[in-house]
């Protein structure tokens, strides 16, 4: 979804919320409407958008100037949040979209913060190691008045890990000599004070998001009538049966990163609800084998190459069989669930038709246009979306922030413990409104009770007047 999809479902949503008698304990129509399209006003726009340019002397190649962005959608229900990604098509639409996604997730997950995001317009694979400490250090100058742990609290995201947010923690710590500095990132190392679990939160989250629809909610329903989204629970009556006749399901993930190759493992390791990981892919290639490739392997080869096996030659010295094919194809090979842990824009009006999933996971953001969603709700498929699914990262930085202000450690089970917890109770809300209430897409859902929280937030601090 591009930025232009999610201020629409804004407006759409904000509509249905002010014909809703007694919305906000409001019983006079025109009150509503009034106050209603106030909050429409705020919640589609943005409340700063910030760019710059990071310059970086490379050597015989002289400077480049490299645009980088901070963008602060809204920060009523509290500090900004959002991560920074580090990627060859960051622009200030996108990031302005990515921090509205924040906002609205934050929302859905009732954290106390607000939605921010930040870009760096580069391709990581493309700078030495010495060149990208450079420019986050640079970030951090530039942006240093927009951030900090009481205002705004940046993250890792696509091409960016704990290494360069600890990079970017050691120099706001050297901007603000003898503040406290360790709740102005999160995502941090462990030994720099970051939370046990938060690698891992995002993709065990996005795996969670499925397993828990079809293996418990459905499980616990599965002979309740009367549902008002029929073709969606056929799609989990086929599964699960599906799952009984052959012992498994087939899965394919898009992005071997930091979320999908975690939510491979977890998918992988399932004992209960069984799978074979039939395809993965990243930017370069989609290996795929429909008996199931081993995720173990894949992800030492990952650990060590930062990428998956690219040649005959290297699947033959890790001992797989696998068939090489094309970055996209990954979307097309036959499979009964798709996770889309890449990048966005994925799957759209050219391609959504040649999507054999029954169920797609976004643990990537925005990955599907407006117009795919809304296919695949007609044609009976079930799409988990990125808000709900990928908020592990977040619930964990939020326990990371806190965890700072105490200077105490929580244990890695507490943390994922918690995480798992605070999301089932979101996907239960989710899930029973979306089968059992609604004739609209479960993001519609989402939206619905994001913004219905962030309005009457809006309300009772006095800004729709
Ligand atoms: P990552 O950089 O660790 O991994 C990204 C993966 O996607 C890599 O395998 C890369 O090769 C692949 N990829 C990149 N460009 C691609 C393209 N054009 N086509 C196909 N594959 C491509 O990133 P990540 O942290 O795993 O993030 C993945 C997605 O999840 C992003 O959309 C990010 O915004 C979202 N997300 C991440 C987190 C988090 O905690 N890391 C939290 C919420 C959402």
């Amino acid at each position: 979804m591009k930025r232009e999809e999610t201020q629409a479902l804004i407006e759409e949503v904000m509509d249905v919320l002010s014909d809703e008698n007694g919305f906000l304990g409001i019983r006079e129509e025109e009150e509503r409407k009034v106050v209603c399209a106030s909050a429409k006003e705020i919640l589609k726009t943005t409340d700063k958008i910030i760019k710059s340019y990071i310059r970086v002397s490379r050597g015989k190649n002289g400077i480049v100037r490299i645009p980088a962005y901070r963008v602060q959608h809204n920060n009523i229900s509290g500090f900004y949040k959002g991560g920074i990604r580090f990627n060859e098509n960051v622009n200030e639409a996108e990031v302005e979209n990515l921090a509205i996604l924040m906002t609205i997730k934050n929302a859905l997950h009732q954290l106390p913060f607000g939605g921010a995001k930040g870009g760096v317009h580069v391709n990581p694979k493309e700078f030495s190691s010495h060149e990208l400490n450079l420019i986050a250090k640079k970030y951090v100058q530039r942006f240093k008045p927009d951030i900090g742990p009481n205002h705004d609290i940046p993250a890792p995201d696509l091409g960016t890990n704990e290494q360069v947010i600890d990079w970017m923690v050691g120099e706001y710590k050297t901007i603000h000599p003898g503040e406290s500095y360790l709740g102005s990132f999160t995502g941090k190392s462990v030994e720099n004070g970051g939370a046990k679990g938060r690698r891992e939160s995002t993709g065990k989250g996005t795996y969670l998001s499925y397993r828990w629809l079809l293996n418990d909610w459905f499980k616990e329903l599965a002979d309740k009538e009367e549902v008002e989204r029929t073709d969606q629970w056929r799609t989990l009556e086929y599964l699960y049966e599906e799952h009984q006749e052959k012992g498994h399901l087939n899965v394919a993930v898009q992005g071997f990163g930091n979320v999908g190759s975690v939510a491979a493992r977890e998918a992988f390791e399932d004992k209960e609800l069984k799978h074979h990981i039939v395809a993965v892919s990243d930017r370069d290639v989609t290996l795929y084998n429909p008996n199931g490739l081993n995720v173990d392997i894949l992800d030492g080869f990952g650990f060590s190459h930062g990428r998956l096996p690219q040649s005959k030659k290297e699947l033959n010295e890790l001992e797989m069989e696998a068939e090489i094919l094309e970055a996209s194809d990954v979307l097309t090979v036959s499979s009964d669930v798709l996770i889309l842990a890449a990048v966005e824009d994925q799957i759209h009006k050219e391609n959504m038709k040649a999507i054999p999933a029954h169920i797609l996971v976004e643990g990537a953001n925005a990955p599907l246009s407006q117009e795919a969603d809304r296919f695949f709700e007609e044609t009976g498929k079930i799409v988990i979306p990125d808000i709900l699914v990928n908020a592990g990262g977040v619930i964990v930085s939020y326990l990371e922030w806190k965890q700072s202000k105490v200077t105490e450690h929580f244990s890695e089970s507490e943390i994922l413990d918690d995480m798992g917890a605070q999301m089932t109770k979101t996907f239960k809300r989710v899930y029973d409104t979306y089968f059992y209430s609604s004739n609209e897409t479960m993001r519609f859902g989402c939206f619905y009770l994001a913004l219905e929280r962030l309005t009457s937030l809006l309300y009772r601090h006095g800004k729709l007047f």
